[in-house]
């Protein structure tokens, strides 16, 4: 699997006409390596490969990258990377340019100025895009977490309680099921918050006539899940139930038509018509969705600006959400993989408007 990874990159490099790349995204470090500790670089050769971490990762480093050669530094890693480039005749080298501090950067400008150095944006994260099987059933997996904690968590929400409450209780249940951590800071925003879709649990008061949306996710072995369901505290007013029903329409009609062949920016557009059609379209001001994996934000981009084809085994989200300010908002989330004719839903909570 690693090995096969580690080729479609080698490729790359070579097209690229580099000799080496140099690997410090984490994400990307675990992807090519199997390796899972915090601190680490991989250097990828034409033909080696090399994983440089300090004297806390080595023997796991050895275990979980046996495709690698694990090299420790003690010192300084531009250092270790300059040694390993001399000694290997190495004159062209990429970098991950997203990835990268200045300081990270400037020693290695300096430490090696005999050697080429090219910066470098989404090589690997490409490679990502499209999942294996095994990737699959594990973001499943993650996913199915979430919905057992929504489906735990509506048992729970009241007037009175605080959002950070909630968020809480959501993340004591993925993590009692096997979730290594929240995917990111969970979202429990009620009332105007609602309007706010980044609105991160507060300590606000749950209150009767409130949307409540709840965007959660958690990390299961390596792999990311997101979710958002909105939730009404009490019976919802018309126009409560209108934008719910304009958001859960403009989802679905997206869910329905997504298929291999597409492209991100055509499925953005029919969930943004449709919520435009109904005049909502000024308050709908993010993508409808991104890739999921190994980090809960990656390529491609279901939005205007992103014009890449979907291809069978892409995880993406497919969200829209109508936001007033001052009055609240709605977002309803799934998490899909698409395939050859349509999609596979890996999210399974009901998505009809769920009064508390
Ligand atoms: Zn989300
Ligand atoms: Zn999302």
């Amino acid at each position: 699997m690693f090995k096969v990874r580690i080729e479609k990159l080698r490729k790359k490099i070579t097209q690229l006409g580099l000799d080496a790349f140099l690997v410090m995204a984490p994400e990307n470090r675990r992807y090519l390596s199997g390796f899972t500790g915090s601190s680490g670089v991989l250097l990828i050769t034409k033909n080696q490969n090399f994983l440089l971490t300090d004297f806390r990762y080595i023997d796991q480093a050895k275990i979980e990258a046996p495709d690698f050669q694990v090299i420790r530094y003690d010192g300084s890693l531009v250092e270790t990377i300059k040694n390993i480039l001399e000694r290997l005749f190495i004159e062209t080298l990429g970098f991950e340019e997203d990835f990268i501090t200045y300081k990270q950067y400037r020693e290695l400008r300096e430490g090696i100025p005999k050697i080429k150095i090219f910066p470098e944006a989404g090589l690997v994260e490409k490679i990502r895009m499209i999942k294996d099987q095994e990737e699959i059933a594990t973001i499943a997996r993650a996913a199915k977490v979430a919905d057992e904690a929504f489906n735990y968590i509506l048992g729970k929400i009241r007037p009175g309680l605080t959002e950070i409450e909630i968020a809480l209780e959501l993340e004591f249940f993925m993590r009692s099921q096997g979730a290594s951590s929240t995917s990111f800071s969970t979202i429990v925003a009620s009332g105007a918050r609602s309007a706010l879709p980044h609105g991160v649990a507060s300590e606000k008061l749950i209150e009767k006539g409130d949307f409540v949306t709840l965007d959660f996710g958690c990390i299961y072995q390596g792999y990311c899940s997101d979710m958002t369901r909105t939730v009404v505290i009490g019976e919802p007013d018309r126009k409560q139930r209108e934008v719910y029903q304009v958001v859960l329409e403009a989802q679905i009609l997206a869910l329905e038509n997504i298929k291999a062949g597409m492209s991100c920016q055509e499925i953005d557009a029919l969930s943004r018509t449709y919520i435009a059609e109904k005049g909502y379209g000024q308050y709908f001001g993010h993508g409808l969705g991104h890739g999921v994996g190994l980090a809960v934000h990656e390529h491609p981009s279901l939005s205007p600006r992103d014009n890449t084809e979907l291809v069978p085994n892409m995880v993406v989200t497919v969200e829209p959400g109508i936001y007033l300010p001052g009055w609240g908002g709605v977002r309803i989330e799934d998490l899909v993989v698409v395939e050859e004719a349509g999609l596979k839903n890996l999210t399974d909570s009901p998505k009809d408007l769920i009064v508390i």
